[in-house]
Formats: structure tokens, C-alpha cells, sequence
């Protein structure tokens, strides 16, 4: 039997169509709408399209967006001034700083000083600290985008084998500390896995965030698994997962497509970081 389909989008677009109506709400209330600062340095197109596509959510659901574009060749004191500065407004309920920055900056620095109750991405020390403890906090957006598909499917986590493929600090690492707090048993694979297909055979869930296209095939399914497919890889102008989705979706019970499964997904979350940010100012 085929899987089922994970309509990230539609799930996407029913959560957006939300936080629309809320925001509305809350205008009226207090006054103004939850602001999100997105930071880009530099030109990369991907950034610039991910960029792009934040904004447009923002203003699909009445957050009001403030871009701040800086040359290349920004210095890091500016780039640290200028998040000295969004910590201060009172208008920014989110920060952002668009990832890869130039090799000249220290990523990790900047995103260090973004206060920890603005940080949008979730990726602030104190926030991923926070994710360790199992203490409330900003959750970083991907890995919070895959547990809201879990939820939205109505999957009871508790109690099952997820094996997380990748263990990145962006993705990997923090899907599975989500995982673990909803009392699932996991595994987390890595380049050096030495046997990845018996290992994925054990999931119940099996989320794949490495960035390979085709690497999880049907032989690596257990029958009924929810599969949940991470990766973007662009061959020939056509968006893939790391999923061979057509073979492993005759195996699993549900599977995720991409595009249009954790992607838009991962834009909802930092809306709703914004939203979260916002709401503790006003909503005690
Ligand atoms: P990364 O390169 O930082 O990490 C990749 C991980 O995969 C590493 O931990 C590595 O050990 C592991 N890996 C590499 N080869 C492997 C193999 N053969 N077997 C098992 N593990 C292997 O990448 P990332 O930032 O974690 O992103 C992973 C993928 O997710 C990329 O395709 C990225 O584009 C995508 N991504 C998607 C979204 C989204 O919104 N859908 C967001 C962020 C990242």
C-alpha cells in the first residue's frame, strides 16, 4: 500500500491562515503587529530567495518585516552594531541572521549577541541550552517544522524508535533532542555510520536531513515507518530530497514530499518564533 502524502504546504498555509487572524486581533489590541528583523550580508541568490520568501510570509500574515541588506565587505563591528541595535526596538519582537554568512564574519559570534528572546531562528546558545534542558524556549525552525508535521498528523511520538540521519547543529542535532523530549527513542546517524541501512531499518521514524540525494531507498524502510525528508538537492533545476520518494513511498505509511513537505513548514516556525517573542511582551 502507498504512503501517505505529509502536505506540508497545506498544513503550512492552514497555520499561516492562523497567525493571520490572531495578528489581526492583536493589532487591534496593542497597537502594533509582531516585527521580525531579517539581516542578509552579501548577494548569494539562495540566500536572497530564502530571504525573499521570509518577507513574503511576514506579510501574508501581518508581521511586519524589516530588512536590513549589508555589502560583503561588512565589517563585523557593523554588523554587531547593528543587532546591538534591533536588541534595543521595541518594534523587533524577532532577529535573524541569514545563513552562510562571508567567511569574513563569525557566525557563531553574531549570533551569539541577537537576544536570546529575539532570536528567531533559535539557534542562540541559550535557546539550544535551553532545548537540552527540556526547559521552554525558541526552538530552532526546521527541527520545530518537522515535530509540528508530526503533531499535525496526530503521531503519538512517545515510545518509538526515530533515527535521525545527519547531526548537524542546524538540523540533525536539534530534531533529535525534540524527538527525545517527546520520549521517543533515538539514534542519530552521521558520515560515519558504518552500517546506515540496518540502522534506518529499526525507525519507526526516520528522519533524513543530509543533503544526499537518493542516499534512504525502499530496502532502508521498516513497513508503516513515517519518513520525513529533510534534504533539498537541486539537479537539473529540479528540487529532490535525500529520499528516493518513489520507491520508499510504497513501503512507509507516511512520507513528506519535496519541495512542499518540511520547507514551508520551516517558515512557519519562525513566524511563530516571532509570534512567541511577541506575545511575551503583551500575552502574560
Ligand atoms: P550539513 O551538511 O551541515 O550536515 C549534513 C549531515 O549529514 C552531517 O551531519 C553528516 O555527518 C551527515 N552525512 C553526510 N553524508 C552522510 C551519509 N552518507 N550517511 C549518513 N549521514 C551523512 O547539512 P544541514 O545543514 O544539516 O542540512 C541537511 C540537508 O537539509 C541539506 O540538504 C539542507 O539543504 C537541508 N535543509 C533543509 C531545510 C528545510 O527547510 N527543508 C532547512 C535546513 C536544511
Amino acid at each position: 500500500m502507498s504512503a501517505q502524502i505529509i502536505d506540508g504546504k497545506s498544513i503550512a498555509q492552514a497555520m499561516q491562515a492562523k497567525m493571520s487572524q490572531q495578528i489581526g486581533g492583536w493589532q487591534q489590541t496593542y497597537g502594533r503587529a509582531p516585527g521580525l528583523a531579517v539581516l542578509m550580508v552579501g548577494d548569494n541568490p539562495a540566500s536572497a530567495a530564502y530571504v525573499a520568501n521570509k518577507e513574503r510570509a511576514c506579510s501574508r500574515v501581518g508581521i511586519q518585516s524589516f530588512g536590513e541588506h549589508y555589502p560583503a565587505d561588512v565589517s563585523e563591528t557593523e554588523v554587531s552594531a547593528a543587532i546591538a541595535r534591533l536588541n534595543q526596538d521595541p518594534l523587533i519582537d524577532g532577529i535573524l541572521v541569514q545563513l552562510p554568512l562571508p567567511i569574513t564574519l563569525n557566525a557563531a559570534s553574531l549570533i551569539n549577541q541577537i537576544d536570546p528572546l529575539k532570536d528567531a531562528d533559535g539557534l542562540h546558545p541559550q535557546n539550544m541550552g535551553k532545548l537540552l534542558r527540556g526547559e521552554p524556549g525558541l526552538r530552532s525552525c526546521t527541527p520545530a517544522g518537522v515535530i509540528a508535521l508530526l503533531s499535525e498528523i496526530n503521531y503519538d511520538i512517545s515510545g518509538k524508535t526515530a533515527v535521525v540521519v545527519g547531526r548537524s547543529i542546524l538540523v540533525g542535532k536539534p530534531i533529535a533532542l525534540m524527538l527525545l523530549e517527546q520520549d521517543a527513542t533515538i539514534a542519530i546517524a552521521h558520515s560515519r555510520t558504518p552500517d546506515l541501512a540496518s540502522l534506518c531499518q529499526t525507525a519507526d521514524i526516520l528522519i533524513a536531513a543530509v543533503g544526499k540525494p537518493n542516499l534512504i531507498t525502499a530496502a532502508m524502510i521498516k513497513p508503516g515507518a513515517v519518513v520525513i525528508d529533510v534534504g533539498i538537492n537541486r539537479i537539473n533545476d529540479k528540487l529532490v530530497g535525500d529520499v528516493d520518494f518513489e520507491s520508499v513511498k510504497e513501503v512507509a505509511g507516511w512520507i513528506t514530499p519535496v519541495p512542499g513537505g518540511v520547507g514551508p513548514m520551516t517558515v512557519t516556525m519562525l513566524l511563530q518564533n516571532t509570534i512567541l517573542s511577541y506575545c511575551q511582551k503583551y500575552i502574560k
